[in-house]
């Protein structure tokens, strides 16, 4: 089966199943997290499946390049520039991914700890 098949934010890309959509546009879906860690917490995710960054290729360059500006676009419709915002990419099991299609988390609204737990 096709991986896109059976992924849960593709899914939410073609409107399979119910979420808290904050953006849209023909590239990308922003959606509120279902189990929000801060007080904002968004997620930016292109509708194109792409399991993990590291799975990016060349032909995704313009993508990645919107991925980010969405992200900041989002952060700032949300008046969030002034309190400030943290981005968070999770890569791969080790790196705390646990949904197997790239996405953005922007988060805000509490303080945040360096280093990350
Ligand atoms: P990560 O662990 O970095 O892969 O992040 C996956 C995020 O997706 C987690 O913060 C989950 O709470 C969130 N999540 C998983 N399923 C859904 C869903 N159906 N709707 C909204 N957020 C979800
Ligand atoms: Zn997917």
């Amino acid at each position: 089966m096709d991986a896109a098949q059976d992924c849960i934010f593709c899914k939410i890309a073609a409107k399979r199943t119910q979420a808290s959509i904050v953006y849209e546009d023909d590239l990308f879906v922003a959606i509120e997290d279902a189990s929000p860690q801060a007080p904002v917490h968004i997620l930016v995710i292109p509708k194109k499946h792409i399991s993990e960054i590291k799975d990016i290729t060349s032909g995704d360059e313009e993508l990645i390049k919107k991925w980010f500006w969405v992200a900041v676009q989002v952060a700032s419709e949300r008046g969030l520039d002034k309190a400030g915002y943290r981005t968070v990419v999770n890569n791969g099991a080790g790196g705390g991914q646990t949904v197997g299609h790239i996405h953005i988390h922007l988060l805000s609204g509490r303080k945040f700890s360096w280093p990350p737990g």
